[in-house]
């Protein structure tokens, strides 16, 4: 097939591009590279079945294709509240530009939502049918309200136009390639573990995350596209909640134990726990994550101590 991949310069998106390229599909990749980088994709430029085009989705852009991952947004708080309108206009124009596409090419659509579109739940552990609490003028409803405008028109061109859409709500994914300054909890830790210096926990550490190893991820998200029953939503994440304090400890513990953990002021709207419930990813698509936490963990360390050596 020919899939494109928005966003494939990213994280998870040049984790996606290895598997479909490995599979022998042939894979465009669109990114305007705010969050993503050529040397994720490097080991691809050269094949004849890959090409990467420059171009930022909130502009309308012809291509045929038979799928299309759509990932194109920042992910990070610190990147997406870095110019918060534009976020926006990622999600919701993006989003439309895409699904535009999908309707005429009369391609598959797989929305990459988010864990965030529940907010700061009221709701533990988080079902699909939970509707969320979601703070509409806080710093992150830039991101999380995008998310579920960006919903609402993938239903709404499945319903209106009969797209074929399929939509995962991904919960914190983390492994090798998360970029060194990216913000997110996973990197900031491994990294200030590596260079010494104190890893900083927001608050007191004790709000809850379910970390979910890159590989895991792709394979449910692969595995709904690929489902011909089933468009979604469907959380795909790990179950296994840590307090941020915990992990935290945990990195010290696998680094350096020497290095200090130092509290800092928590953001505003931080959500206070968040664990997927993925009894529809195992029923529907026969997908539990394998990857536990300290093995994962290793990996990226390994990942970012080579990155930083390099430099
Ligand atoms: P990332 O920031 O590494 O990747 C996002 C990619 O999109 C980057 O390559 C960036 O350059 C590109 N991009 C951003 N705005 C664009 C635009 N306007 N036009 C073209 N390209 C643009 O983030 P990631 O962790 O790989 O996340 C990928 C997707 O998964 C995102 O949609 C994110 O919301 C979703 N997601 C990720 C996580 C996670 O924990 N990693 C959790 C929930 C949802
Ligand atoms: N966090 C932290 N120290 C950091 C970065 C993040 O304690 O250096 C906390 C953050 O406040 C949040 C959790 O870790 O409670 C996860 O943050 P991240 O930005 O990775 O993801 P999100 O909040 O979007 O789940």
């Amino acid at each position: 097939m020919r899939i494109l991949v928005t966003g494939g310069a990213g994280f998870l998106g040049s984790h996606l591009i290895d598997r479909l390229m490995e599979q022998g599909h042939e894979v465009i990749c669109l990114d305007n590279f705010f969050t993503g980088h050529k040397r994720n994709i490097l080991k691809w430029m050269d094949s004849p079945y890959f090409e990467v085009v420059r171009h930022d989705i909130t502009e309308p852009i012809r291509l045929e294709v038979d799928r299309i991952y759509h990932l194109a947004c920042p992910a990070s708080p610190v990147h997406y509240q870095y110019n918060p309108v534009k976020t926006v206009k990622t999600s919701v124009l993006g989003t439309l530009n895409m699904l535009g596409l999908a309707k005429r090419v009369k391609a598959r659509f797989l929305l990459a939502s988010t864990s965030e579109v529940y907010g700061d739940p009221t709701v533990h552990p988080q079902t699909e049918d939970y509707r969320g609490n979601v703070n509409p003028i806080g710093i992150r409803a830039c991101y999380d309200e995008g998310k579920r405008i960006a919903e609402t028109l993938t239903f709404d061109y499945h319903r209106q136009n009969n797209v074929d859409v399929r939509v995962i709500r991904i919960f914190n994914t983390y492994g090798p390639r998360m970029q060194e300054h990216d913000g997110r909890v996973v990197s900031n830790f491994i990294v200030q573990a590596l260079r010494g210096i104190p890893l900083t926990v927001y608050g007191d550490g004790s709000q809850t995350r379910s970390f979910c190893y890159a590989s895991d991820l792709i394979d449910g998200m692969m595995r709904l596209m690929e489902n011909e029953e089933h468009i979604g939503p469907v959380n795909i994440g790990n179950p296994d909640e840590y307090t941020i304090l915990e992990l935290a400890q945990t990195i010290q513990k696998l680094v350096n134990p020497d290095v200090e953990i130092q509290f800092a002021p928590l953001p505003q709207d931080d959500p206070k726990q968040r664990q997927p419930d993925i009894t529809r990813a195992k029923e529907w698509l026969g997908w539990t994550p394998k990857v536990a936490l300290e093995d994962g963990l290793k990996r990226t360390i390994e990942d970012f101590r080579q990155r930083l050596a390099a430099k």
